[in-house]
């Protein structure tokens, strides 16, 4: 809070993934409040032409293209602009621009594994981090709220789901008398399909998602329900929960983003239009709100709220979610390695749709039990898990 005619202080925001979904929308948010935020860093992997636009308008400090061939033809074009942003390529400048002493806000919304460790850099620089990046969760969750801890971060919820329950919490915080958490799933294009025709779907079909619009990746992982399941890993790591206080329940209108039980009875939802610039205003704003741009709820055009119990059978990938955060860290991130995998395997055609959670779960049996507490064995985790895949996918072809 501030005095009357006071101005606040101005954060500064690098946003990791600034070309993506939630970068477009976070950059969208951003726009609305100038007096209140700057833009400090923009990173994206090699889309030049996108990462040159968003630096001519929000003129950060430093841009990063992790290609490096893309980042000097960056330079160059903002050179010709006379744009006075620093172009800085490869992987360390990502953790380089999130831990920056000048950055306040991270926004962490590259996707999958890739952003692990600037998600985690930006943490244990303090900063407040707004997660997007929940594949960073799924294969660090202990070691990164330990750092979240002990370097005196935010951690603030960006997926709409996990934002909604830390609305409907009090303080953002698991306490007593919270019953379970109801984590509601849009059920995809396929909610309705039958298992005979999702083995024929195709990536088109698959990336058609019917309220959100976002990246390819996690389009199809909604499409199988891993993205669900990701969440519940999530929202056990957010929320410090056990998995069996959360229920999946499937709402296809998307107009509820979440519920919190509590033992009196009570039934907390929070309620907007599908769109992802509502939780990223909240993150940013918070504890204060602000301005989203998002249109308001019409209740009556909406007219129904409609709920189900997930199909386990045609999503076997929410299972196998529940089951690798039962056998520990190694088994999520063998999950989300194969996951990764796999997504890229059938966007390329060369997996069929239903395969997608049978390799997800020969990989993952792989996997060892326990819980890595060393950022390496994280790592080493991953890439074997990311070769046992593509062996895996090798070997199906020659069959
Ligand atoms: P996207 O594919 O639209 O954008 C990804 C961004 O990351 C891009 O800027 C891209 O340049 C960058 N990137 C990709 N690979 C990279 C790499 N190897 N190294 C560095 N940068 C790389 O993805 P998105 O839909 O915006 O999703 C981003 C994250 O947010 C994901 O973890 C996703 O699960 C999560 N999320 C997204 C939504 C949504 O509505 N899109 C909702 C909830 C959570
Ligand atoms: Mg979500």
């Amino acid at each position: 809070m501030f005095a009357t005619g006071q101005a606040p202080v101005q954060k500064s925001v690098t946003i990791l993934g600034s070309t993506g979904s939630i970068g477009v929308s976070t950059l969208a948010v951003l726009a609305l409040h100038p007096q209140r935020f700057r833009v400090f860093a923009l990173t994206a992997w090699q889309r030049v032409e996108a990462l040159r636009e968003q630096c001519l308008r929000f003129q950060p400090r430093y841009a990063v293209m992790v290609d490096a061939s893309a980042a000097e033809r960056l330079r160059q074009s903002l050179h010709e602009a006379e744009c006075p942003t620093v172009v800085l390529s490869g992987r360390q400048a990502l953790e380089q621009v999130a831990a920056d002493p000048e950055a306040d806000y991270v926004m962490a919304a590259i996707v999958g594994a890739a952003g692990l460790l600037p998600s985690l850099a930006a943490a244990r620089a303090g900063k407040r981090v707004l997660l997007a990046n929940k594949e960073a969760l799924v294969m660090s969750g202990q070691l990164f709220m330990q750092a979240v801890r002990e370097h005196g971060a935010e951690l603030l919820p960006i997926d709409s789901e996990h934002n909604a329950i830390f609305q409907c919490l009090p303080g953002g915080q698991f306490a007593a008398g919270v019953e379970r958490i109801l984590l509601t799933a849009s059920g995809g294009p396929f909610r309705t399909w039958s298992r005979e025709r999702m083995e024929q779907a195709t990536p088109r079909q698959a990336l058609a998602h019917p309220n959100w619009s976002m990246g390819p990746k996690i389009s199809i992982d909604s499409a199988t329900l891993m993205n669900k399941g990701l969440e519940v890993i999530e929202a056990c790591w957010l929320f410090s929960l056990p998995p069996a206080k959360i229920e999946v329940v499937v709402h296809p209108q998307s107009t509820i983003h979440s519920m919190v039980a509590y033992n009196d009875g009570s039934v907390l939802a929070q309620m907007g239009n599908p769109d992802m610039r509502t939780p990223i205003a909240h993150a940013l704003g918070w504890p204060e709100r602000m301005a989203s741009g998002v249109a308001a709820l019409d209740l009556i055009a909406t007219a129904r709220l409609d709920f189900e119990a997930p199909d386990l059978a045609r999503f076997p990938c929410l299972r196998l979610a529940y089951e690798a955060h039962a056998r520990g860290g190694y088994a999520t991130i063998a999950l989300n390695a194969a996951n990764e995998v796999a997504v890229a395997a059938f966007l390329n055609q060369e997996i069929p749709f239903m395969v997608i959670p049978q390799l997800i779960q020969d990989v993952m049996e792989w996997a060892d039990a326990g819980t890595p507490d060393q950022l390496e064995d994280i790592i080493i985790q991953d890439e074997a898990s990311r070769k046992a895949a593509s062996c895996w996918i090798n070997n199906k072809k020659m069959q």
